[in-house]
């Protein structure tokens, strides 16, 4: 069974200014697709790999395969890291969270900030659940996710180029800083449990 590229949850001007309608048809019509076509020719060519859901090609796989795997997740978990009705101020169970693991909204906000821009090539910076139930920022190199080191995500952050590049050229900051204003407080209340 093929995977297939999910529906963005939102239409693609949805986020706009903040990221632009070409920047989504862009990053979900080519590059996600993409991955999701790759991981469907690399799965077909290898019977044990079929019925395995992405999680478990994930935490199993190496190589083509786990980087094409977790690509797919990643993007799918990023469209939902965003949405047209975020931004603000962390509601509920999250914000209580945040402020007992970070100090305070603002001090996680710089960490993530500093993370993301220093993050050196491509890559992807995460709020996780550690097994303590503590949150942190951490950040991924290429395809990396933290399901691989038993870590729970909550939000991510694309800072691959392809992610600001239309948008922000090369100032991945001011990518950073706008993602702020569209960021999911919803789904990261859900993610939190
Ligand atoms: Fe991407």
């Amino acid at each position: 069974m093929a995977f297939k590229l999910p529906r963005l949850p939102y239409s693609k001007d949805a986020l706009a200014p903040h990221i632009s309608a070409e920047t989504l048809a862009f990053h979900h019509g080519k590059h996600h697709a993409t991955y999701i076509e790759k991981l469907n020719t690399l799965v077909e060519q290898e019977s044990a790999l079929t019925n395995k859901t992405l999680e478990d090609l994930i935490v199993t796989q190496e190589g083509p395969v786990f980087n094409n795997a977790a690509q797919a997740w990643n993007h799918d978990f990023y469209w939902h890291s965003m949405s047209p009705e975020g931004g603000g101020e962390p509601r509920g169970a999250i914000a209580e969270a945040i402020q007992k693991s970070f100090g305070s909204f603002a001090d996680f906000k710089e960490r993530f900030g500093t993370i993301a821009e220093e993050h050196f090539g491509s890559g992807w910076v995460w709020m996780v659940k550690e097994s303590n139930g503590r949150l942190a920022v951490v950040d991924t190199h290429d395809a990396d996710n933290p399901l691989r080191r038993d870590q729970t995500p909550i939000l991510t952050c694309d800072v691959w180029e392809h992610a600001y590049y239309i948008d922000y050229r090369n100032v991945r900051a001011d990518y950073v800083e706008a993602w702020w204003n569209v960021v999911n407080w919803a789904f990261a209340n859900k993610n939190f449990g």
